[in-house]
């Protein structure tokens, strides 16, 4: 794996690999805690379960998980923001039998079935296994699982997509060269949670190059004069998140080039680049190359991606998602899985190296959307997105998704695991979510439901009772901003509950 390969060539040094709320990870530390992890892990459990890691932006957590990589394991970072109930549903399908927990919850709360370990226990590790070397070949390989990330499914139970060294060194060697990530001593931005793909960019292209990644941990994102403050210290020469997030920053007035003078580059990825936002970024930060970046967690992070220039932004159509990577070719087709021709919509498909194994445990969902194709005489993995798009000159276009699935400041969300877990709730007979937009973008979700059983208290007080059950079951992200309470949902004429007539109503 050149992860591992990139912190060994830079374990002599005295580069530091990560920054987060002013405490330093160097390179030779990275090296050296990963073997002692990695080693931990193979002599306590001979099989190669994967590991959760649950928790933040803490600098030990990266240690973690290439520890995982050298014992050969794969890894699953559950962000901060999943409730434990939704990290005990991700538990109860992987089974592992480590999760390292770097937030508050107790040990307690994750059952008897699994070995708990917080930062202290990690450190006695470090002390106890300092001595400890791991040979290559333990290192995970090839088709082998580096790590797993578990994204909203429709039934209410999130999907863990599984990504393997092959996977990641494909997608990193053409990241590395589109971004021109070098060995320079680059400072990156670690902004986005370990649980969304797009932080992969930073992580991988960075670690791989002796990068220091300047992380954002949570604390500091609820604390816009501190997360501004960082800023202006950071030195950062590469932006890397979703447009909401630069969205975000935009509202404060000296987020420019003066706060930021080393920012070079900035590359958005995750939901739709507006016009707007391109322009506003271009002019608080003149020169920077800003770059539009498209891809599901499914195809390791992104498979498209185009430089966003004054011609685009002055084009009639929308910014395009850009052009194919290298290694993966980019297919629209119609309903039959037929190529339209350019300038037809169609359901983008994505084929080659890059495109994940499928779901893990869940041949059934796997077997919906991946398949296999040949492209020059090789069987290639194959995966339909579930995006509509088209292609003019062979740039690619995005235009809207053929299901529930939706973006939210840039969190992936399937409204349908919204609806399931809602039912979960005491007292909900059914519910339905509905994206509420502004601007063209949505701005919030808001959620309807009907009682099994009518009480005395008020629906404001039944609502807020409501998000707070639903609050313990999935990320708060997901949780709608209200829930209104209805006597019985309108019905359509196919017997479907009518969420055009619901929302008409809102
Ligand atoms: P995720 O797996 O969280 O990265 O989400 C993948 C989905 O986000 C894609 O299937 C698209 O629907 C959407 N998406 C990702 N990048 C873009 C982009 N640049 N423009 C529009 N939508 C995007």
């Amino acid at each position: 794996m050149e992860i591992i390969k990139g912190i060994k060539k830079y374990a002599n040094t005295d580069r530091i690999a990560l920054k987060c709320d002013g405490e330093e990870l160097s390179y030779k530390d990275l090296e050296r805690f990963s073997e002692s992890i990695g080693a931990y892990l193979k002599e306590v459990h001979s099989d190669n379960t994967p590991i959760i890691i649950y928790g933040n932006k803490d600098n030990l957590i990266v240690p973690c998980m290439i520890g995982a990589l050298k014992s050969g394991r794969a890894y699953i970072p559950l962000d901060v923001t999943f409730p434990v109930e939704r990290v005990l549903t991700v538990a109860e399908e992987v089974e592992p039998k480590i999760i390292f927990n770097f937030t508050d919850s107790s040990k307690e709360e994750f059952g008897l079935n699994v070995t708990v370990l917080d930062k202290d226990d990690i450190n006695r590790i470090l002390e106890e296994y300092k001595n400890e070397v791991i040979n290559e070949a333990s290192w995970v390989k090839n088709d082998e699982n580096a790590y797993m990330l578990f994204t909203s499914g429709s039934t209410g139970k999130p999907k863990g997509v599984q990504i393997s060294s092959n996977n990641l060194d494909n997608f990193t060697k053409w990241i590395i060269d589109y971004l021109k990530i070098d060995d320079s001593g680059m400072i990156i931005m670690n902004q986005v949670s370990y649980s969304f793909d797009v932080s992969v960019i930073a992580l991988y292209g960075g670690l791989i190059n002796g990068a220091t990644l300047f992380s954002l941990s949570k604390k500091t994102m609820g604390n816009y004069k501190e997360l501004f403050k960082q800023f202006s210290e950071s030195n950062i020469n590469l932006w890397v998140s979703t447009p909401s997030f630069v969205g975000i920053c935009l509202n404060e007035d000296s987020f420019n080039s003066k706060m930021m003078p080393k920012l070079n580059s900035m590359i958005v990825l995750g939901e739709v680049l507006s016009k707007n936002l391109s322009k506003e970024v271009l002019e608080r930060f003149p020169g920077l190359r800003l770059m539009n970046g498209y891809g599901p967690t499914e195809a390791t992070v992104a498979v498209t991606a185009i430089d966003v220039t004054d011609d685009i932004i002055n084009d009639d159509k929308s910014i395009p998602i850009g052009y194919a990577m290298d290694g993966i070719e980019i297919k629209i087709v119609d309903k039959n899985g037929k190529e339209v021709a350019d300038g037809e919509k169609g359901e983008i498909i994505m084929i080659g190296k890059s495109v994940s194994k499928g779901y893990f445990k869940n041949q059934e969902k796997t077997n919906e959307v991946f398949y296999y194709e040949e492209i020059n005489g090789l069987k290639e993995r194959a995966y339909r997105a579930g995006d509509i798009g088209y292609r003019i000159d062979g740039k690619i276009y995005y235009c809207g998704r053929k299901d529930f699935q939706i973006k939210l400041n840039g969190f992936r969300i399937e409204i349908e695991d919204i609806e399931n877990n809602l039912c979960k709730v005491p007292n909900v007979r059914n519910a339905v979510v509905l994206p509420v937009y502004k601007d063209e973008k949505i701005a919030y979700l808001q959620g309807v439901v009907e009682l099994k059983e009518k009480n005395n208290l008020s629906n404001l007080k039944n609502g807020v009772m409501i998000k707070k059950e639903l609050e313990k079951l999935i990320q708060s992200y997901m949780v709608p901003r209200s829930i209104k309470i209805v006597d019985e949902f309108p019905i359509n004429t196919n017997g479907k509950i009518d969420r055009k007539k619901l929302m008409e109503e809102m």
